[in-house]
C-alpha cells in the first residue's frame, strides 16, 4: 500500500491535552516529525530552547515576522507564537509526515496556505474537566487559567471547521484514534 506524507495540524483549547497526546503518539510513531514553534513567552521549568520552543524576545520575533520567516504566527493568550518556514521545510525534506501543534487561529491560517493540511481538533470531555486539567498542570497562575478558559469557550465553537475532532477522554483511547486518523490520511486520503 502506498503511503503519502501529510501535514497534520493539531490544535484545541489550552489544557485539552494536545501536548500529552502528541508526546505519546511520537513514542509509538518516532517516524513522525514535530515542528518546533517560536514563542515570546518565558520557558516553563524543564522546557529546553530548540526542543520545546525557540524562545525569542519580542524584538527578535517581530524582526523575523518582518523578514517573512513564519508560515503563520498569532498572539495566543497574550504572547506571540509562530511556525517557522525553515522548520517545516527541513522536516518535509526528510519525507516525513509532520505535526504542527498550534493554536486555532494558526491552524486555520495554515489551511489557507496548505489546503492539503489535515486539521485535527482535540476537545476536552467538558469545560469542567478542562479547568481541572489546567489547574492540575500547575503551570499557569489563576489569571492565566481564567484567560485560557474564557478563550476555550469561543474556541470550542470552531471545531466544525476542522477535518477531524477527537475527544481526549482517556489518553490511550485518544492516542489510538489519533494514530488511526493519521494512518487513514496517509493511506486513503482520509476516506
Ligand atoms: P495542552 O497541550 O492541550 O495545553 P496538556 O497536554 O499540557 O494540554 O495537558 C493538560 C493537563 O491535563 C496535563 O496536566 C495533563 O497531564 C493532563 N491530561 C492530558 N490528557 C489527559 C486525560 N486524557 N485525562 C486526564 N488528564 C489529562
Ligand atoms: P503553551 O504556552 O501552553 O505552550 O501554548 C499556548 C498555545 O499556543 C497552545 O494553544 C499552542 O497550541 C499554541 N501554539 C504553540 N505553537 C504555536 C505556533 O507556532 N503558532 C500558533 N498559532 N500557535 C502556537
Amino acid at each position: 500500500m502506498t503511503r503519502q506524507s501529510r501535514l497534520f495540524v493539531i490544535s484545541g483549547p489550552s489544557g485539552a491535552g494536545k501536548g500529552t497526546l502528541v508526546a505519546q503518539l511520537r513514542k509509538e510513531h518516532p517516524e513522525l516529525g514535530l515542528a518546533v514553534s517560536a514563542t515570546t513567552r518565558s520557558p516553563r521549568p524543564g522546557e529546553v530552547d530548540g526542543k520545546d520552543y525557540y524562545f525569542l524576545s519580542e524584538g527578535e520575533f517581530k524582526r523575523r515576522v518582518a523578514a517573512g520567516e513564519f508560515v503563520e504566527w498569532a498572539y495566543v493568550h497574550g504572547h506571540m507564537y509562530g511556525t517557522l518556514v525553515k522548520e517545516v521545510e527541513r522536516l518535509l525534506a526528510q519525507g516525513k509526515s509532520l505535526i504542527l501543534e498550534i493554536d486555532i487561529q494558526g491552524a486555520l491560517n495554515v489551511k489557507k496556505v496548505w489546503p492539503d493540511a489535515v486539521l485535527i481538533f482535540i476537545e476536552p470531555p467538558s469545560l469542567e474537566e478542562l479547568e481541572r486539567r489546567l489547574c492540575g498542570r500547575g503551570t499557569e497562575d489563576e489569571q492565566s487559567i481564567e484567560l485560557r478558559l474564557k478563550n476555550a469557550k469561543h474556541e470550542m465553537t470552531l471545531a466544525d471547521d476542522y477535518d477531524v475532532c477527537i475527544v481526549n477522554d482517556t489518553v490511550d483511547r485518544a492516542v489510538r484514534e489519533l494514530s488511526d486518523t493519521i494512518e487513514r490520511y496517509e493511506t486513503e486520503g482520509g476516506k
